[in-house]
């Protein structure tokens, strides 16, 4: 999949639009999600153009990768949820049924996250 430099993520790196910054690295930006799940809902995104998780992991370099994972270690410590715990999601793809097509993490806590998911059948 291409990446589509008008997605939402992309237009808050540029500063089209704001966000509620939480961290802010090198390679890597994360900030609240605009309708949070849970108490603790951060958005950790690579500065880069990646689409996915597959295309990130892919495509970006070495220090981008380090870079966005020590980000997502931090905003779990900041928000003060690496104790009771957290979930990370990343959605992709259809099938993930993923909405903003720029690689992000949900870093999700302060709450219970449920049981993963529903199995089928
Ligand atoms: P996805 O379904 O792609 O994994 O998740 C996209 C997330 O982006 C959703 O949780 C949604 O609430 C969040 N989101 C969508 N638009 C905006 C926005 O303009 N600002 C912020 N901070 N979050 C957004």
């Amino acid at each position: 999949m291409a990446y589509d430099d008008q997605n939402i993520f992309a237009k808050i790196l540029r500063g089209e639009i704001p966000c509620d910054k939480v961290l802010e690295t090198d390679h890597s930006l994360a900030f609240n999600d605009i309708a949070p799940a849970r108490p603790v809902h951060v958005l950790v995104i690579p500065k880069g153009a990646y689409v996915s998780s597959d295309d990130f992991t892919a495509t970006a370099s070495d220090a981008e990768i380090i870079d966005f994972w020590r980000a997502v270690g931090e905003v779990a410590r900041m928000k003060g949820v690496e104790k009771s715990g957290y979930r990370l999601i990343a959605n992709a793809g259809e099938d993930g049924h993923q909405e903003v097509p720029h690689f992000h993490m949900h870093v999700l806590g302060g709450a219970s996250a449920g049981p993963m998911m529903k199995r089928q059948g």
